[in-house]
Formats: structure tokens, sequence, C-alpha cells
């Protein structure tokens, strides 16, 4: 839709004059037209403006009968402040025009009779400024729209970073930091100033922290870009940290790398006893049947490759009930972890033992020269029962039988040597008890 350029004049003749004028020399962008008062001016502008139109322009004579030429442009810049005003007047001085120059904003006065090529010339001029004007607004209206998605943008960031439970940490590609959030720094226990401004105080605060291998490990994470990495970090504090690493792009270049920290301390130390229960005995705290088996597997498959003999031994307590049934059963408890500790200290650092069950326990002993080998730790752990063991006031004697199968002339596999082991042991408890076979 074209642009209005409006003429007013109360002198039909010069009114023409000026519209053909302007027709001739503007016509092809903008429609012109004729107002013979102020008042048909200003209910034009109000018509043309209700339909939508705009209006860059309204040029206007001074000296008319009803409304003056100043009234009307005041009026009107009042009603459309943008709208550019020429005035045509015969006493071209500031004087005359009186206040309208700056009342309404006056773009210029151009004195009757008016020079043709200077007329056109400031219409022309007055024309490329509206654009002009209005190119801005446009661009400034976007540029505000653009600031407001922006800032919508970064108080979301903002939100979204603090909302998390986990700590974060955004370095630049140089790995400088750029931002993190409040969670980071109690994850990391720094201190309440710490800022972004101290980027390598930052991270030589969360070296320092680290044991020196993960420091290591760290240092070089930091240093990489296009990584996708979770692994964990162990503090010198015994604390351990889960860390998720993440390369940030921008139009497919990495410019930074976002890091996430959790503190899983907790959750580690609850998975190991978790782990550690399923594994050990609760009143002994011995490996279990089932871990014995595991390291029974693996001292086996250890001995074939190395063409090495091993042994193991079922041993059980002589008449153990007895003493639940004299002393109770809490007395039984005490004596199954005091007859453990005694085992214990018979036995090698390569040796294993386990509570199999009851009063019962399996011992795997590896690296064994010979048959004598097996006998003497045999003789050694009988010996170790020897002494009386006083427990709540009881004083009560204790015996053991033990039953021994060697790897590979009692078998070559677990359960064969499990077999042979606990046949070994049926024989000393059927022969009298306290003693091996
Ligand atoms: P034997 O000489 O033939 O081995 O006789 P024993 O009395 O030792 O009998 P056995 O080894 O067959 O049974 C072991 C007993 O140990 C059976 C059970 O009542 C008791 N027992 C098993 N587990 C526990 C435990 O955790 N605590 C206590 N106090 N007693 C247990
Ligand atoms: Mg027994």
């Amino acid at each position: 839709m074209k642009g209005v350029i409006i003429c007013v004049d109360d002198e039909f003749m010069i009114l023409q004059i000026l519209g053909k004028l302007l027709r001739r020399n503007f016509g092809k962008d903008y429609n012109i037209e004729l107002a013979n008062s102020g008042a048909e001016a200003l209910s034009l502008c109000a018509e043309l403006k209700a339909e939508g139109l705009q209006i860059p322009l309204i040029i206007s004579d001074h000296n008319m009968q009803e409304m003056q030429g100043d009234s009307l442009l005041i009026e009107l810049h009042k009603l459309y402040p943008k709208m550019l005003k020429i005035m045509l007047t015969g006493h071209a001085d500031a004087h005359s025009v009186g206040n309208v120059v700056n009342a309404s904003a006056l773009y210029r006065y151009i004195h009757k009779p008016w020079d043709e090529d200077d007329l056109i010339l400031t219409v022309a001029e007055a024309l490329r400024s509206f654009a002009q004007e209005q190119k801005l607004a446009e661009q400034n209206a976007l540029l505000k729209e653009m600031n407001s998605r922006l800032e919508s943008s970064l108080s979301l960031l903002l939100a979204t970073l603090e909302a998390t439970a986990n700590g974060i940490l955004v370095l630049d590609s140089l790995g400088k930091v750029v931002i993190f959030n409040q969670k980071f720094t109690e994850i990391w226990q720094l201190d309440a100033s710490t800022s972004t401004n101290d980027s390598q105080k930052l991270i030589d605060l969360i070296l320092a922290s680290l044991i020196k291998a993960d420091a290591a490990n760290f240092q070089a994470l930091i240093k990489q870009d296009n990584i996708k990495e979770r692994d964990l970090l162990i503090l010198k504090s015994g604390r351990i940290i889960e860390y998720y690493s993440q390369s940030q792009k921008l139009s497919g270049k990495i410019v930074g790398q976002v890091l996430t920290f959790r503190d899983v301390t907790t959750e580690k130390q609850e998975q190991a006893t978790i782990e550690y229960q399923a594994l050990h005995d609760s009143l002994t705290n011995l490996p279990n049947r089932a871990l014995f088996d595991q390291k029974l597997s693996e001292a086996i498959t250890y001995a074939a490759e190395h063409s090495e003999i091993m042994g193991i031994m079922f041993l059980d307590l002589d008449k153990f009930k007895q003493v639940n049934d004299t002393c109770g059963h809490s007395v039984g408890d005490l004596l199954l972890k005091t007859v453990t500790q005694r085992l214990a200290i018979c036995l090698r650092e390569v040796d294993l033992i386990a509570r199999w069950g009851g009063d019962e326990f399996g011992i795997i002993l590896p690296e064994i020269r010979c048959r004598e080998n097996m006998i003497e730790i045999a003789d050694r752990l009988i010996k170790a029962m020897e002494p009386a063991f006083i427990l709540e006031g009881h004083r009560l004697n204790v015996t053991t039988s033990i039953g021994i199968a060697l790897y590979p002339e009692d078998g070559s596999d677990s359960s064969t040597l499990l077999h042979s082991a606990d046949m070994a042991l049926y024989k000393v408890k059927k022969s009298g008890r306290n003693n091996y076979c």
C-alpha cells in the first residue's frame, strides 16, 4: 500500500499546482491528497490512519483563513508525532513562523513562492528520512525482541542451572571457567567467595582436593575437547564424586565443555556394604560360601596354569551343639568368633578361610609344596584350639576335626575336591574327632 502525502492550502489554485507538482515527482510511490483547510486536513488524516495508511509527510500553507498552518501542524504533531511536516510561508523567517518549529518538530519551512527544485528536493529528502526512521524503528523493534528472547533464555538457563541436584561447571575451549552453579561449590566445598574471575585458582582447588592419580586424570580431562565421559574422582578426604563431561558445540564447532558432578560417596559406600554383605558372614566377618566357591575356582585355575599343587580343608568343631545347649546360643556365637581369630593366626597371607556354615569352616591353601605342608598346617590348627576358651565366665575346651583334600590328586575340579575334603572330615568324625584326615 502506498503512503500518502497531504497538501493543505485554502487557495484553490496554489493547492492544485502543488498537488500536480508532487504527483509528477512522487506519484509513482505515493498518493497525493489535497485539503483546503486545517479542519479538512485533520479529518483526512484521521480517515487515512483509520484505513491503516501511512502518512509520511504533510505540507501545509501557513496563512489560512480558518485554522492557521502552525496550529494545524502543532495539532497534527500531538496526534501523529512521526509524521514529517513542511510549512509553506510567505514570511520565511524564524520570527514569523513562531514556535511551530519546536512545537510541531517542523521538518522544514519553505517560503512562497517556492522554488520548484528546492521544494522537490526537500520533499524527497523528507521522504528518505522518514523511510530511514521507519527502517531504524523496525530494526530497533527486532533488536528489542531478540534481546528479550535472549534474556528469557538466559534466565531459563540460570534457573535450570540452579534447579539441578548436580554440580555444574562450564569451561571454555581454553579450559577457563565460564560459569558454575551453587551446587558445584557445595560438592567441592569451595568458599562462597569463589568466582569465575579466578579460573586457575578454582581449578587448582579442585586438583588439590583429589588424590594424585585422579588429579592427573582430571587435569587431562579439562584439556581435552570433544569428549563424552563418565567416571569417578576420589578425593583425599575419601569422598567419591562422579562426573559426566560433554562438549559444548556452537555451529558444529567445539567452544567448551560442560561438566556435571555428583557426590556418590554414600551411594558407593552402601553399594560396597551390600556387595560385602553378599559375600561375607555377618557373625564372623569371614568370606561366606559364595566367596569361598569363587576363590576356590580361581585357585584351581591358577594351580592348573602353573602346574602347582594346592589344598583345601574342611574344619568342623567337635560337639559344638553342647556349647549352645549348656552355655546358650550367645556363648556359641562368641566361641565361633573367637575360634575364627585363633584359626586366622595359624594361616598364611595367601590362604583364605571362609565360614562354610554352622560350625564348619572351609580353608583354601594355595602354593602348597607337598602333602606334609598340609599336615603341618592342620597340626597347627588343631593345636591352636588347645588352650581353653574363657567366654562369659565359661571355661570351654574345644577341639576340631579337619578333612583335607589336595589338588590335583584328590580332585581336579571344585566339586570333586570339596567332596574329597568332606569325606575326609567324615572319617575323622567317625574315628573319634580332634584329628585330621
Ligand atoms: P559334631 O562334632 O558332629 O560336629 O557335632 P556338633 O555338635 O558340632 O554338631 P554339628 O556340627 O552337626 O552342628 C553344628 C551346630 O551348630 C548346629 C547348630 O545348632 C549350631 N549352629 C549353627 N550355626 C550357629 C550359629 O551361628 N551360632 C550358634 N551359636 N550355633 C550355631
Ligand atoms: Mg560340629
